[in-house]
Parts: C-alpha cells; sequence; structure tokens
C-alpha cells in the first residue's frame, strides 16, 4: 500500500483536530485540570496551524515557509512541556519564549544558507530536545507518582524524543549512503509517526488525568471529612490486606468510644464536640505507631489496626493514648474541658477483621460498664483457644 506525502499530512491534520476537540470537551469533566489540558489543546493547535503552513509552505518564500512551519511547531512542544509541567502547578512561560526566539533566529541567520538541512535534520534537534524535556517532566512529576498511565505517558514522548534524534543524526548519513529516496522514505515515515503521535500522546494526558482523578475520589471516599483520618471503609478495605500480609504474625486492634460525648455536645455546643473529635484523631493518629491504621469508625468511635504488635504493646499504646487524650482535652490552650476515652482491645486469636472489630467491642462495652475511662482486653474464645 503507499499512501503519498500530501495525504499523510491531511490525516495527520484530522487526527489533531479530533484529538484537540477530545481534549476541550473533556476539559469540563476534570476542573481540577482544566488548564493543563487547555494548554495541551492549545499545543495540538500550534501542531495544526504548523500543519497546514506546512501543506501550503510552497506559497511562501522557501525558509520562511520551513522557519514558520518550525517555529509553530516547536510552539506545539513547548505547550506539551508546558501542559506536563502544569500538573504540578509549575510553567516555563520565560524559558519557552526565549527557546521559540532563538529557533526564529537561527532560522533567520542560519537556515537561509542551507535550508534543506535545517528542514530535514536540525529542526528536529529542538523537537527532540522538547519531548525529552516533556518525557522526564512526566518522569519526576509527584502529581501524577505511581500511576499507572504514567510509564506509558513517559515512553510515548520518549519514544518521539528519539525518533527525532533519530532524524537529527541518523538521516543524514542514511541520506547519504542510498540517496534522495531515503529522505522522502523518511518524510513519510516521519509523517506517520506524527499521525501516532498526534493520537497517543493526548490519549496519554488524558489516562493521567481520569487515573489521578480517579486516585483522588478513591482517598476521598476513604477519608473521614472532619478528622482526616481513613473511614470505615477504608479500615475494611485496606485492614483486609494488612492482615493477609502478616499471617502468622500478631495484629492488635483497639476500639475507641469517646466518654459521655453526647453530653460534651449538649454542654459546649456541637463545634466544640468537634473540636474534641479532631483532637483525639490527631493524638491517636500521632501515637498509634508508624505503622498502624488508625481510622473513625463514626461519631465518637474509633479503631486502630496495629500491625506487628502485641497485645502487651497495644495495652501501652492504648493508655499512651488515653492519657494524652484526657490531658490534652483539658489544657486551657486547648478545649479546656474534661473529656475520656474507653477503650477495648480485640483477642488475640481473632483470624479476621470482622471479628477483631467485634472482639474489641465486646472489650469496649465491658469497659464502659465498669465505669468509662479505662481499657479492657476480650478474652480469647475458647473454643477457638482449645483448638
Ligand atoms: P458513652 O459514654 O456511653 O459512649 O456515651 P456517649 O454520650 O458518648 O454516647 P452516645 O452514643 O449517647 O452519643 C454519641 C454522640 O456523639 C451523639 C452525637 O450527637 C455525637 N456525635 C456523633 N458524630 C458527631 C460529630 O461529628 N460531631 C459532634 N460534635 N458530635 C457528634
Ligand atoms: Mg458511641
Ligand atoms: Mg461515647
Amino acid at each position: 500500500m503507499q499512501i503519498d506525502l500530501q495525504t499523510l499530512w491531511y490525516l495527520t491534520v484530522g487526527t489533531l483536530t479530533v484529538s484537540a476537540l477530545l481534549l476541550l470537551w473533556e476539559r469540563q469533566a476534570h476542573p481540577g485540570r482544566a488548564d493543563v489540558l487547555a494548554i495541551l489543546s492549545g499545543g495540538l493547535l500550534a501542531f495544526i496551524l504548523g500543519c497546514i503552513v506546512a501543506m501550503n509552505r510552497s506559497r511562501f518564500p522557501m525558509t520562511l515557509g520551513m522557519g514558520a512551519t518550525n517555529v509553530l511547531m516547536m510552539s506545539g512542544y513547548l505547550l506539551v512541556l508546558n501542559a506536563a509541567a502544569g500538573l504540578d502547578g509549575r510553567r516555563h512561560v520565560r524559558a519557552s519564549a526565549v527557546a521559540l526566539g532563538v529557533i526564529a533566529v537561527v532560522w533567520v541567520v542560519l537556515g537561509t544558507q542551507a535550508p534543506a538541512a535545517f528542514w530535514n535534520h536540525v529542526a528536529a534537534l529542538p523537537i527532540a530536545l522538547a519531548s525529552g524535556l516533556t518525557a522526564w517532566t512526566l518522569l519526576r512529576s509527584r502529581a501524577v507518582q505511581g500511576l499507572r498511565s504514567r510509564p506509558l505517558a513517559v515512553a510515548i514522548s520518549g519514544a518521539h524524543a528519539m525518533f527525532y534524534l533519530g532524524r537529527a543524526f541518523l538521516s543524514p548519513v542514511l541520506a547519504q549512503w542510498y540517496g534522495p529516496d531515503m529522505l522522502s522514505a523518511i518524510a513519510k515515515a516521519t509523517m506517520t509517526e506524527a499521525v501516532l503521535y498526534s493520537v497517543a500522546m493526548p490519549m496519554s494526558f488524558l489516562a493521567l488525568v481520569r487515573e489521578e482523578e480517579k486516585r483522588q475520589l478513591l482517598r476521598l471516599s476513604q477519608t473521614d471529612q472532619l478528622t482526616g483520618l481513613a473511614n470505615r471503609h477504608a479500615l475494611f478495605s485496606q485492614g483486609n490486606r494488612i492482615l493477609a500480609d502478616r499471617a502468622g504474625r500478631p495484629v492488635s486492634l483497639l476500639a475507641f468510644d469517646l466518654d459521655h460525648f453526647k453530653a460534651i455536645n449538649d454542654r459546649h455546643g456541637h463545634a466544640v464536640g468537634d473540636d474534641i473529635l479532631a483532637l483525639f484523631a490527631r493524638i491517636l493518629r500521632d501515637e498509634a505507631g508508624a505503622d498502624a491504621l488508625p481510622v473513625r469508625l463514626g461519631g465518637e468511635e474509633f479503631a486502630a489496626l496495629l500491625p506487628d504488635c502485641d497485645a502487651e504493646e497495644a495495652l501501652r499504646r492504648a493508655s499512651g493514648i488515653a492519657s494524652l487524650f484526657a490531658a490534652a482535652a483539658v489544657r486551657s490552650d486547648g478545649p479546656g474541658i474534661r473529656a475520656t476515652v474507653s477503650i477495648g482491645l480485640a483477642a488475640p486469636d481473632c483470624r479476621d477483621l470482622s471479628g477483631m472489630l467485634a472482639s474489641a467491642d465486646g472489650a469496649l462495652y465491658r469497659a464502659k460498664r465498669l465505669g468509662r475511662n479505662r481499657i479492657e482486653s476480650a478474652q480469647p474464645n475458647r473454643v477457638s483457644a482449645a483448638a
């Protein structure tokens, strides 16, 4: 099958247009990333204009047509680079403007001397550099760290950079060996790659933005809004994984319930109640242990899953949390009221999270019955203990 160069240019303009429109459409669905998607679609627009000038460059003086194409294309690549930097809230406006100015001046001063060499080889260098920087920026981005689509996005920009590096350094050698036919083959290869890049690159950015938003929503759905702790949903989704990873090693679970909390609300108001909840959450997070999973189960009920922690150590941590909480609540520079917590420790023979929670809850109710502001341990189940 033979496709002529002009058809490939048309095809590239078509795929770029579809990609740009898709980005603008998706922009409305991702307001947090509207700027990144707008900059990226601006980049695609610059590519489209570059293609249109390139397709009509015979109407202009030779160097002007080639130079203008190259400057427009480079504007596109620099906008793509800025979109990548924008993921972490950064911009390279001044550096981009300087780079464009230098490219324009180089075309005027040197491009006029050897327009064909510039068009075929030299112009590929800044493209390789900008795409390489885009890949590097995506690789270093903190915002998209850990996303499945990040290596894909890095690979697409990186492969594009390598292709243009080859066009800058390899294609002059190939042209020397195989004659001018090779140049036309390289031009077709360049445009075929351009069609693929004009779809793959924007799609890789879209994949990043969608995956990042999904991760944020998942995090939100597992976070308690008032205290910032993990919620019940997170306890079950992360806790079961923690238990599975530590089969055969001790894992403890503490259940907490603030004492007479309704009375605190009634006496001091709901806002003070909220402050007490936030205070307890802070102490729980700081004192439960570095690898612990502290959660707000709901209302004034909390829990902490403590991996690699036996009953003795769990009781020690529970006691520290209870005394720090009581001391912090009563401090005059804090809420300045008397508040305590009752705590239940799950029996060490519990095998699953629901069982641990029920066991710790049983101990907690005993702590309440026995007068509150105390820690009780659940007794091991006799049947399983005997087994
Ligand atoms: P006990 O010592 O037996 O645990 O008694 P209690 O008063 O702590 O328990 P109870 O279950 O009767 O009351 C819990 C209260 O917690 C009732 C509810 O209004 C309050 N509460 C639940 N969620 C919140 C919240 O987000 N903020 C505030 N300020 N209060 C809350
Ligand atoms: Mg309660
Ligand atoms: Mg309570």
